[in-house]
């Protein structure tokens, strides 16, 4: 089978790899579309480690379950699954609880173990989830990673509320998506920060109120004065930079809450104790998500409750996933999510 494989320089090569069997206790998916993240990127160019390689990319995916090994009673050959991004303990107190982000053990598809950058793909079966048939396959790819993600960051850490006022800094993949639910939740105002144009665009379409350009002169001023009051309640942020996550503190109202998504080594500064205390302010990590989650953005997605028709901006064969890496990461086209389609065999 055709596979997309990061090797050691690094370098990205698509070629003819064994086609992977399911053993027992495992299922074997055929991949009919695999989302491209930031972290895929990372990966490529050398600024995330990657242990063994070669490995197949990839840890957004949907497809068809094409076999499955001993003991596998929750899918059968011919449905149609939507894969998690990683392989989770199952006996850790987050894996109990259901939250899939947190498990110390996780092992992340296409970095511990071969992803869906592939036209197959083999999985424990406690990777798959059932992906209802009016739901297309490039969306199933991006629930459990872009979209996902989103939702515990807006509905469960920063906790919107009907009537509420939200700025989300960054608004690539997860972020853009974080502005959909915001809207689906009932946000009064919602203001979209980023430093492209393109992308502020794209949030307009997914239904911020106000856009502001992070790069212009006094950027907090703008936030607020967009939000209305003394600044929105919850500020999410997705750039993972500094200035980006100061920007975030020092745009939030007074009480409010600050959500952090974005991931890099960058050491960001807190407030003065006299305003950080004072304004009485929340700053939230937020990881992944949690399995109900997951099954509640799946639910609204079959529901048509949240419209994700403008999530995927460009698709590509695998053969051209090098291109596709590429447009990523000069984001040419404004790219949300970027889609690679295996081909049908
Ligand atoms: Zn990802
Ligand atoms: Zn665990």
């Amino acid at each position: 089978m055709k596979a997309v494989r990061l090797h050691p320089g690094p370098r990205v090569l698509v070629e003819d790899v064994p086609e992977p069997v399911a053993d027992s206790g495992q299922v074997r998916v055929a991949v009919r579309a695999a989302g491209l993240c930031g972290t895929d990127l990372h990966a490529a160019h050398g600024r995330l480690p990657v242990p063994n390689l070669p490995v197949v990319m990839g840890h957004e995916g949907a497809g068809v379950v094409e076999a499955v090994g001993d003991g596998v009673k929750a899918v059968a050959a011919g449905d149609r699954v939507l894969l998690l991004p990683s392989e989770t303990c199952g006996r850790c107190r987050a894996c109990e609880t259901g939250h899939l982000g947190l498990c110390p053990e996780a092992r992340i598809l296409g970095m511990a173990r071969d992803g869906t950058f592939a036209e197959q793909i083999v999985v424990p079966a406690s990777c798959v989830v059932r992906l209802p048939d009016d739901v297309p396959f490039e969306h199933g790819a991006i629930l459990a990673d872009a979209v996902a993600t989103a939702y515990h960051a807006v509905a469960t850490r920063g906790a919107v509320s009907g009537g509420e006022r939200i700025a989300v800094v960054g608004c690539g993949g997860v972020g853009f998506h974080a502005i959909l639910i915001a809207r689906l939740l009932g946000a009064r105002t919602i203001v979209a920060v980023d430093t492209s144009e393109g992308a502020l665009r794209r949030a307009i379409t997914a239904g911020a109120d106000a856009v502001v350009d992070a790069g212009q002169q006094d950027a907090r001023r703008a936030i607020r004065r967009s939000a209305g009051g003394d600044g929105p309640e919850i500020v999410v942020e997705y750039a993972g930079r500094k200035a980006s996550v100061e920007l975030a503190v020092s745009s939030v109202a007074r009480g409010g809450r600050v959500v952090l998504g974005g991931v890099s080594g960058d050491v960001p500064t807190l407030p003065p104790l006299i305003s950080f205390v004072g304004r009485e302010l929340a700053v939230l990590g937020s990881m992944g998500y949690t399995r109900a989650e997951l099954d509640r953005v799946v639910t609204l997605t079959a529901a048509g409750d949240l419209d994700l028709s403008h999530s995927i901006t460009q698709r590509y064969p695998l053969a051209r996933a090098t291109d596709a890496l590429d447009d990523l990461q000069h984001r040419r086209g404004d790219p949300v999510r970027l889609a690679l389609m295996p081909p049908l065999s």
